[in-house]
């Protein structure tokens, strides 16, 4: 077995006892990147010469016994909307052209404090809105396992990254989706923890109420070793909550006995292809053979969750973007005065679906449309979280598919906006609810793409996913973890 087909918490025990050095991992990812990364661009900017001055430092780190963690000289990737101090973060749009920001992100900190070692930002949509990277300043991310399809999105660079062995672990953000849409298309784990759990300080806004950084891992093992590595109380985030420290590893060998597991109908709807249908009640039929209690039941209002998702993301998104005029950072296109400098900068530094956004959430905010969009889309939002809270009285897991189809080619979506919010209907719901969501494989449809299974627990609940996702996966595994990094079909 080759250094690449190990997990990150693998990688960084060999690191540890001396096996593997950490050069040694980073100049193996390098290589990797260097045969695949022009047909997959999964990075927006590579700093490979960072890395390198930095991994002599942390091998001596290592070795004198001060980073000691699990994660110590793990090459990891970050989503290019999380700032990183002195590398430029452009959130894939022209709008931040120039922009090297002069502090990390929390989430950034963190992961360095636990000895990760940083390749580079990955691709995404720009400023997060999307699902394909198409929406990219930067061009579409391709999928490792099926290079004409996308890898899913808005975090598909950091999902295509872990999948193709462009670097061990990587960091997302998800919003609708962003997180567990991308690692179910490219057959990862992808975790959004509960709001409040990892700091937004340093994640480029787009929609604070919903906004949340997360992991991308080949594993379980290695997403509860993230998680724990970055989930922090941060007094610079007003949301940030004060949590007991995440225990999560020890979640993994207890099993779902007894654990009451129900299935939302409402996420079996006409759009889901029959394959992932079939594969998600195949794992549900398995953890119901291992003691789970398994039901299903109607959940209720997930019909209304796309536009209100889309209602609030837009008119959060309308405000949270005012900010780029061209003053502050970023691109200035000068004007003949004040406002058309503002006018010009934002025509020029925004592409199209950003522009839509934001004219949608600037017409759901104004004067007498207020109340007949956005406030009722508060409502709808209360609702769906009502329903979710009055699930959780019967269960302690929700488990569903992540997403409607397997990846899809590159371009299917057109250009028809609709058609690819529809595509968010199963994850869009967790972030209207602040719950902790998770997809994991499990499966692969006839072309051999990865299918994602979604389990969703209550606030704070993320080690009862942890239980049932490690004892899935145990079920499951050596399935893809054979074929990683391989463009096998
Ligand atoms: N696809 C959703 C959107 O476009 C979710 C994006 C995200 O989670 N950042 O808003």
């Amino acid at each position: 077995m080759g250094i690449l087909d190990l997990t990150a918490v693998e990688l960084g025990e060999k690191i540890r006892i001396g096996e593997v050095g950490v050069e040694e991992a980073l100049e193996t990812v390098a290589e990797r990147i260097q045969e695949r990364e022009e047909k997959l661009r999964c990075y927006v900017t590579l700093d490979l010469e960072g890395a390198r001055a930095k991994a002599r430092l942390l091998q001596k780190r290592i070795q004198d016994g001060e980073a000691s963690g699990p994660l110590a000289g793990v090459p990891f990737a970050v989503k290019d909307n999380l700032c990183t101090k002195g590398v430029r973060t452009t959130c894939g749009s022209r709008i931040l052209e120039g922009f090297v920001p002069p502090y990390d992100a929390t989430v950034v900190h963190n992961l360095e404090k636990a000895g990760a070692l940083i390749l580079g930002k990955t691709n995404l949509d720009e400023f997060g809105m999307g699902n394909t990277t198409e929406r990219s300043l930067a061009g579409a991310t391709h999928n490792p396992w099926d290079e004409e399809r996308s890898a899913g999105g808005s975090s598909g660079g950091s999902a295509a990254a872990v999948a193709s062995g462009e670097c061990f672990a990587a960091l997302g953000t998800d919003t609708g989706g962003s997180i567990r849409q991308p690692a179910s298309h490219c057959g990862l784990v992808g975790l959004k923890p509960t709001y409040g759990t990892v700091s937004r300080y340093g994640l480029i806004a787009y929609c604070s109420s919903m906004d949340q950084a997360g992991s991308i891992t080949k594993d379980v093992k290695d997403c509860a070793a993230v998680m724990e590595a970055i989930a922090s109380y941060d007094e610079k985030d007003a949301t940030s909550i004060k949590r007991d420290a995440l225990d999560l590893q020890s979640a993994l060998t207890e099993g779902v006995r007894g654990l009451r597991i129900g299935i939302p109908k409402d996420y079996f709807g006409r759009e889901l292809q029959p394959e992932v249908e079939h594969a998600i009640r195949a794992a549900a039929e398995e953890l119901k053979a291992q003691g789970a209690i398994v039901e299903e039941f109607e959940l209720g209002f997930v019909r209304y969750a796309v536009p209100t998702y889309y209602t609030i993301a837009c008119a959060e998104a309308s405000s949270n973007l005012e900010r780029y005029d061209g003053m502050k950072y970023g691109l200035r296109e000068a004007g003949k005065d004040l406002h058309d400098t503002y006018r010009q900068t934002r025509a020029k530094g925004f592409g199209e679906e950003v522009k839509r956004r934001i004219m949608l959430g600037t017409f759901s905010l104004s004067e007498g449309y207020y109340e007949q969009y956005y406030l009722k889309a508060m409502k709808a939002r209360r609702l769906i979280k009502n329903s979710f809270d009055e699930a959780f009285q019967s269960y302690d897991l929700l488990l569903g598919p992540v997403a409607p189809t397997t990846a899809p080619h590159l371009g299917a979506m057109g250009e028809d906006p609709i058609q690819a919010y529809l595509a968010d209907i199963y994850t869009v719901p967790a972030n209207l609810a602040g719950i902790p969501a998770m997809s994991l494989p499990c499966g692969r449809d006839r072309q051999w793409l990865p299918i994602g299974l979604q389990l969703m627990a209550n606030r704070f609940q993320e080690r009862t996913i942890f239980r049932a996702a490690a004892a899935w996966e145990k079920a499951f595994y050596g399935f893809q973890r054979a074929k990683l990094g391989q463009h096998d079909k």
